[in-house]
């Protein structure tokens, strides 16, 4: 047997690799250098070792996280606590929004609709009176790329002008609320007029001003021919969207609490976890430390 095979034999069957790296025999005919220790020359187990130092510091950084999440003040109950507040704060804004709030509006008189006249052709032309004031309302020609009329267009006010039938005794706040209801209301009133007459139905009998302009019962502002509150309506949507808003701070405030829990329970395991890792490491020959 060559020396290098005894030498070879003596590594792979020592106690350890530290041990392997102690001096051999010396032989004095040797006529090659003496090769290097096997541990730093075998690929898997310094893979091997690589993997339980990369393992080591994933537990250590939990370890670390276990007990920070055990302290009464620690990240994740200052984060609970921030999310309880913002919680409270959208609250109270959905509750605000939820009071019901006294009637601010005049009610309109009921000045009857006269006149009232829709066509449907091509172009669909609406009218009718309130008072003296004629309004008239127009379908726009809408093209398509290869050159004909396909689809309805756009009813557009062509005649009428709704400060004209708003009654002069109304402050200055109320008459331009009302403006801008009534031109809106008034267009819901044409297109509602406007598809009736091309789904053949019949046109409303006897409405008056006051039907564009009905009391909301739940804001006290002013309803839509169709029954629609814009203000109800605007309310409505800003109420949902901060009960979604509410709902995720919420599930981010779950989430927390739950990976505080998690960190603090799993404190024994990843110290039994440590400790295995760290008998591996010195049965390598590494210190553990
Ligand atoms: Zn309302």
């Amino acid at each position: 047997m060559g020396w290098w095979k005894f030498w070879d034999k003596e590594q792979s069957s020592g106690p350890s690799p530290v041990a392997a790296r102690a001096p051999g025999p010396i032989d004095p005919a040797r006529a090659k250098p003496r090769p290097e220790p096997r541990r730093s020359s075998d690929p898997a187990t310094e893979r091997r070792i690589a993997q339980l130092r990369q393992r080591q510091a994933a537990l250590r950084y939990d370890f670390a996280q276990s007990e920070l999440a055990l302290l009464p003040d620690n990240p994740w109950q200052d984060r609970i606590d921030l999310l309880g507040e913002a919680i409270a704060t959208v609250e109270a804004d959905i509750a605000s929004l939820s009071v019901p709030r006294p009637s601010t509006r005049p009610a309109i008189s009921p000045a009857p609709i006269t006149a009232v006249s829709a066509t449907a052709g091509d172009l669909a032309t609406v009218t009718f009176a309130i008072g003296d004031e004629v309004f008239r309302f127009e379908e726009q020609v809408d093209w398509d790329q290869r050159g004909g009329p396909t689809v309805r267009g756009d009813l557009q006010p062509v005649a009428g002008d709704v400060e004209r039938v708003i009654d002069p005794g109304f402050d200055l706040d109320d008459r331009r609320a009302l403006r801008d209801h009534l031109t809106d209301s008034i267009a819901v009133f044409a297109t509602d007029l406007r598809d009736r007459a091309l789904s053949d139905e019949p046109l409303p009998t006897s409405p008056t001003l006051a039907d564009l302009a009905m009391l909301c019962p739940e804001c006290g502002g002013w309803m839509d021919w169709s029954g629609r509150c814009l203000a109800c309506t605007r309310r409505d949507i800003e109420r949902q969207r901060l009960r979604v808003e509410r709902d995720r701070l919420d599930a981010d405030r779950r989430s927390e609490a739950d990976e505080r829990h998690r960190l603090a329970e799993g404190l024994s395991t990843t110290r039994r976890r440590l400790t295995a890792v760290a008998t591996d490491l010195t049965a390598l020959g590494v210190d553990p430390e």
